[in-house]
């Protein structure tokens, strides 16, 4: 069973922001800023593309929800971030989204790779073949 199935059955203890029946919400272990949060759904997946659509509305209401419960904190903004496969970063192979809340000069938390040269008209005519 995976590290966030655990904390979802009780097994590991976890600091929940927010909870319904299809999300569970709780604080990032290793907290990039003030109230990093871990929205997970309730049910095992690996990669957001393999949830069903009605247990993806589910979710993505949970993680609203999960950001209007942290607005207690008083952020100036936020960043979700959901990574998928080892290359894009994901580390725990359980579908999350990452709640960072932001605050005026919090400096560099969230940040893009650098601007690569690339032809988007390649691009888009590989996508559409
Ligand atoms: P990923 O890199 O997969 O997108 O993010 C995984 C996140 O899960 C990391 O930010 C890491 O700190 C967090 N994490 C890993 N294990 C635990 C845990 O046992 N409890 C909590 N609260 N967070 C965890
Ligand atoms: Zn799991």
């Amino acid at each position: 069973m995976c590290i966030f199935c655990k904390i979802i059955n009780g097994e590991i203890p976890a600091k929940v922001v927010y909870e319904d029946e299809h999300v569970l919400a709780f604080l990032d272990i290793n907290p990039r800023n003030k109230g990093h949060t871990l929205v997970v759904p309730k049910k095992h997946y690996e990669r957001f593309d393999e949830m069903p659509d009605e247990e993806l509305c589910n979710f993505i209401k949970g993680v609203k929800k999960t950001v209007e419960v942290l607005k207690k904190l008083g952020f100036d903004g936020y960043n979700i971030v959901n990574n998928n496969g080892r290359v894009a970063g994901q580390e725990v192979n359980h579908v999350h989204f990452h709640i960072i809340p932001r605050y005026e000069g919090d400096g560099e938390v969230v940040k893009f790779g650098e601007v690569k040269k690339i032809d988007l008209d390649e691009v888009l005519k590989e996508i559409k073949e």
